[in-house]
């Protein structure tokens, strides 16, 4: 039959980092050795008391729906941590969902109605534009490439994008994809802001354990006067290396958590329960030395390269978390992607995927011996 798509589904286009990544693949299967830095995954194994948890849990038998918002014991482990972090949070205003993705689509599904104003800081997560479309809600957007992907030299140009007309603003510190984090006065000036005009932010801070150079993350939600008005987001994928284990959450006033309770138990009923169980172990202290260790990984991959750009004379903004960077290319970005892998063979991400035309986005969770490679294969076929 001819179906009659509704109309949500036609606002999505599929993601252009499609286009690379069958690239990659037709190449891989025709026998060529690409070196890929398109994913955003870490390359590290998930840590062994993660997963020897998981397998005591399969065996203890945890294999039923456990209640919709989540297990207690990871509902409080993740309160816990959120206090850490001087989030004033309690077990009841978390839910558990199968990864950050999942709690990121529920608060947009729950706070967004058709015509609804969602800002974001471009460039920006390729999944947010999405979702915010799927809600039936319109985009603002502020560009922070002109001040090398920081938010403080931009809080004039946010301040005359909001009013009292938005509803929403996701902030993503670190960011995906240009490794930026936010400074403390950043932060602030989005709190001013979003007082001032009565609005909600998303803070996605699922790259919070991958900082470079003494940095401290902060969590939006422990500044004053945004403990009621901040959904805060993280997951396991990316501090635990367990984007496959599909685990994340999201913490909010209870009033939003009951909203928001519907859409997960009518869609996804629960999280994996093993999964969670392992969740638990991978907040526990125990984790610490492989997280660190993984940090440090990255922060030596991105010395590395950046100052082997630099021999090349590319210039970059110098991330300051999560394992993503910049590299300015041609206006033509996506032609510059394409070339890259065709020639070159080494697949990258379009900056325009982002809202950010003239970069390609390099993920460094991949060896240093084959981001040496990339480098030197850009540079022998003349694309830096
Ligand atoms: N937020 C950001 C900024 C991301 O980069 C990702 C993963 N690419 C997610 C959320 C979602 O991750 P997951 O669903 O694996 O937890």
């Amino acid at each position: 039959m001819n179906f009659d798509f509704s109309d949500r589904v036609g606002r999505v286009e599929p993601s252009a980092t499609l286009a690379i990544s069958n690239l990659a693949s037709e190449l891989e299967a025709q026998g060529e050795d690409v070196v890929d830095l398109s994913v955003g995954a870490p390359d590290f194994p998930t840590p062994d008391n993660i997963t020897q948890a998981a397998k005591d849990a399969l065996d203890a038998g945890h294999t039923s729906y456990t209640s919709s918002n989540g297990i207690p014991e990871l509902k409080d482990a993740i309160a816990a941590k959120l206090r850490g972090n001087g989030v004033d949070a309690e077990a009841d205003e978390v839910i558990v969902t199968p990864g950050g993705k999942q709690a990121l689509f529920e608060t947009f599904q729950t706070l967004v109605d058709d015509g609804d104003e969602v800002v974001l800081l471009d460039p920006a997560w390729v999944s947010y534009e999405a979702m915010v479309k799927l809600a039936g809600g319109t985009l603002s957007r502020v560009d922070l490439a002109q001040h090398d992907f920081r938010l403080e030299p931009a809080l004039d140009e946010l301040a005359e994008t909001v009013s009292d007309e938005t509803k929403l603003l996701v902030v993503n510190s670190p960011s995906n994809p240009t490794g930026g984090v936010f400074s403390d006065a950043a932060l602030e000036g989005v709190r001013d802001l979003a007082v001032e005009h009565d609005f909600a932010v998303i803070s996605d801070e699922i790259y919070e354990r991958i900082v470079y150079d003494g940095f401290e993350h902060t969590s939006l939600g422990s500044l004053d006067g945004m403990e009621d008005r901040t959904i805060t987001i993280n997951g396991f994928s990316k501090a635990f290396s367990m984007t496959g284990w599909r685990l994340g959450y999201l913490h909010a006033p209870s009033d939003l958590i009951s909203q928001a309770g519907k859409l997960h138990s009518h869609s996804v009923s629960c999280a994996v329960n093993f999964v969670q169980h392992a969740g638990v172990e991978a907040l526990s202290e125990r984790t610490d030395d492989d997280v660190e260790e993984m940090r440090q990984a990255f922060e030596a991959r991105r010395d590395m390269l950046v100052d082997l750009l630099a021999e090349h004379d590319v210039d970059v903004a110098v991330p300051k978390g999560a394992f993503y960077m910049m590299l300015p290319v041609d206006d033509d970005d996506q032609a510059w992607c394409e070339g890259a892998i065709q020639d070159a063979k080494v697949a990258t991400v379009p900056g325009s995927a982002f809202n950010a035309p003239g970069y390609a986005r390099i993920s460094y969770a991949a060896s240093e011996e084959r981001l040496r490679e990339a480098v030197e294969r850009l540079a022998e076929h003349d694309y830096i």
